[in-house]
């Protein structure tokens, strides 16, 4: 009982290798051949005589030079990739000579593959390979990996890799050729069982004694057919071929998940290795971190220093020689002048220097300042204890004074409130009515809390001696205008004096221009630091190239067992995405411990969230940019150069 359509048609078979600058040799010529479902036939000859090219040809691994094959009545030649590697996956079962077990999965891991491929679920999957091992005697090996295993055990899990999505035909090409004789008796008995099963099984040897186990032997010679002892009558209860014609079957999400467990095992195995990946793209990832910290450190101490001053604050003072008081161009008749300038809304007059004050027999030398009422609102300074002093103490020329916190502590430490007491200012009796709160910041070298507030009259009159404001400090109402005000002022003050001897200055166009100058050395700094990253990601590549190389024979069998291009695309691209995930994880590690080691320091660090995120993101996408290269070439591997490589 022959079925009428044989399973597998060769018509006028030919195989060429060579070509170009090497000599082109023809392996096979003309070959033609039916083989139908459920036979057991034997293809011998001498070695070198073609018969690995013909069952690479059988196998879709490899492609004739001309000739067609026709599988189940389809021309395969008409496939594309992805359909080759359906056939492989779902209707054959390759046994090797050699093997071929991936180095790196144990037994049942390694029986598992052509079922990953198909897509059976995990819990399928692991059921089927148990069963499967189980049947051919390694039920107590499924978790060793082939380096454990003898000879005869690996072709037994070859064999149960084979059937592992059933393996309606088994293709084996000298499958006892590396075993001893017992071992080689065990593999060929399983051979007729599965043959007595309804497998078609298409065994290559260059033994007579082997090939004459099979129903049907062909024997070839220098790629020709000599002898076929003619179809055979299938056994009982053959097996009709009901491929499994389901789109793949698993989730993206399943693929990725067993794409990542892969690529961790791997990762394991060469965990020196990758531990040196690692470090590139964990330097990378870490300094960008802490390069970012320190930037946006400094710049926020810059804002803040300046900031301090207020930001909707002029400040005036006088520059160079003038007709007047040599320093002191500004007039207070030229402050008069300016009230008229709109947006303005405080001007706020200082005269300043240094003078010894006394509390009786404590004597210091201190800042003392001459100004305005309006300073504790203007400069956002409050009040500590008492109060500052107002407009009127400012006309009558009031000798009172508000102390800093600081200069309070030097001048009566025992004293709990300082309000009521008396200090004299260069020989000047002055009445304490307040203590400003303390600002614990320095501007330039001297401490804010080192000074002493009187009003700006009686500083002028009693203190220095003279009327000219030493600078002054213009408060305007609306931010966006201060420039134009500024102008004003500057415009104003020209045409009153005729020479520019002032200068203006505005802490929001500092915090500006300061700002800007730390922003690009944040830049510079981080581009630095990127540069670590590329070069780790170069690291990436040069570790992936050398895995696709060394990995080619497991691409090979992978293929074989029915990987597609984009499989093998994806396990090495998440290899690649994999090392660099963990370098970015470990490398945040490293960037947040760094950054706190400079923190107890003291070194001013603001970490931002979004530079964290983004030297992670960098740090995938350097693996994904610099993995694809490697993985794409990989997946464009030829299945039978692939298998044929050491
Ligand atoms: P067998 O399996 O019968 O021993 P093969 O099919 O492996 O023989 O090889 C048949 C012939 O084809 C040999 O002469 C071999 O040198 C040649 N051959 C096989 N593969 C290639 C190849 N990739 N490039 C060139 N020649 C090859
Ligand atoms: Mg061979």
């Amino acid at each position: 009982m022959v079925t009428a359509e044989p399973l597998i048609a060769l018509k006028d078979i030919r195989k060429c290798y060579g070509g170009g600058d090497s000599p082109e040799i023809e392996v096979l010529r003309g070959l033609s051949l039916n083989i139908h479902a459920g036979e057991f036939v034997a293809i011998v000859g001498t070695s070198g005589s073609g018969k690995s090219t013909l069952m690479n040809m059988l196998g879709c691994l490899d492609r004739p030079s001309s000739g067609t094959y026709h599988f189940a009545g389809r021309d395969v030649a008409a496939m594309n990739s992805d359909e080759l590697a359906w056939l492989r996956r779902e209707a054959f079962g390759f046994v090797f000579q050699g093997y071929h077990l991936i180095p790196t999965g144990t037994a049942q891991e390694n029986v598992e593959m052509p079922a990953v491929y198909a897509g059976m679920s995990v819990a399928r999957r692991h059921e089927r390979s148990a069963q499967l091992l189980e049947r051919l005697g390694l039920g107590e090996r499924m978790g060793h990996r082939p380096n454990q295993l003898s000879g005869g055990q690996q072709q037994r899990v070859s064999i149960a890799r084979a059937l592992m999505n059933g393996g309606r035909i088994i293709l084996a090409d000298e499958p006892t050729g590396a075993l001893d004789s017992r071992s080689g008796q065990e593999v060929m008995a399983l051979l007729r069982e599965l043959s007595a099963l309804g497998h078609t099984v298409i065994l290559i040897t260059h033994d007579r004694k082997v090939a004459d186990q099979a129903q049907r032997v062909i024997e070839i010679l220098d790629g020709q057919i000599v002898a076929d002892s003619g179809p055979a009558v299938p056994p009982e209860g053959q097996q009709q071929l009901a491929l499994n014609t389901d789109a793949h079957g698993a989730s993206w999400l399943a693929d990725l998940a067993e794409a990542g467990r892969a690529a961790w095992r791997v990762m394991w195995v060469n965990r020196f290795r990758t531990a040196l990946t690692l470090l590139g793209i964990v330097i990378g990832v870490a300094s960008v971190i802490v390069m970012l910290a320190v930037g946006l450190g400094a710049r926020q101490r810059v804002v803040a220093q300046l900031g301090a001053l207020g930001t909707n604050l002029i400040f005036l003072s006088s520059v160079g020689e003038s007709s007047r008081i040599p320093g002191r161009s500004i007039t207070l008749q030229d402050l008069e002048a300016l009230e008229n300038i709109p947006n303005i809304t405080h001007i706020l007059p200082n005269v300043t220097g240094n003078k010894v004050i006394r509390f009786g027999s404590v004597d210091t030398q201190t800042y003392v300042r001459g100004t305005g009422a309006a300073l504790p609102v203007l400069q956002t300074w409050p009040v500590g204890k008492g109060t500052f002093f107002d407009e009127r103490d400012d006309q009558q020329l009031a000798s009172v004074a508000v102390l800093g916190a600081k200069v309070a502590k030097t001048l009566m430490p025992d004293i709990d409130n300082p309000v009521g007491q008396q200090i004299l200012i260069d020989n000047t009796l002055f009445l304490v009515i307040g203590v400003m709160s303390e600002k614990g910041r320095l501007t330039g070298d001297r401490d804010d809390d080192d000074v002493v507030f009187v009003p700006f009259n009686t500083g002028g009159v009693r203190v220095f001696g003279q009327r000219e404001p030493t600078y002054t400090v213009l408060a305007v109402h609306d931010l966006a205008r201060i420039t134009q005000t500024q102008e004003a002022i500057e415009a104003m003050l020209l045409k009153r004096h005729g020479i520019k001897d002032f200068a203006t200055g505005n802490a929001a166009a500092s915090i500006a221009a300061q700002a800007k100058t730390q922003d690009s050395m944040t830049v510079m700094l981080s581009l630095i630091a990127a540069v670590s990253l590329v070069v780790g990601g170069i690291g990436v590549m040069n570790v992936m190239l050398m895995t696709v190389r060394e990995r080619t024979r497991e691409i090979g069998i992978r293929m074989a067992t029915g990987a597609r291009q984009r499989d093998i695309l994806r396990q090495f691209l998440t290899e690649a995405v994999l090392v660099s995930l963990v370098g970015g994880v470990v490398g945040v590690v490293a960037g947040l411990l760094i950054g706190g080691a400079l923190i107890a320091w003291e070194v001013p660090l603001v970490f931002s969230v979004s530079g964290i995120l983004g030297a992670f993101a960098c740090a995938l996408f350097t693996g994904l940019f610099f993995g694809f290269m490697p993985a794409r070439q990989a997946a464009r591997l030829d299945p039978v150069t692939a298998l044929g490589s050491e």
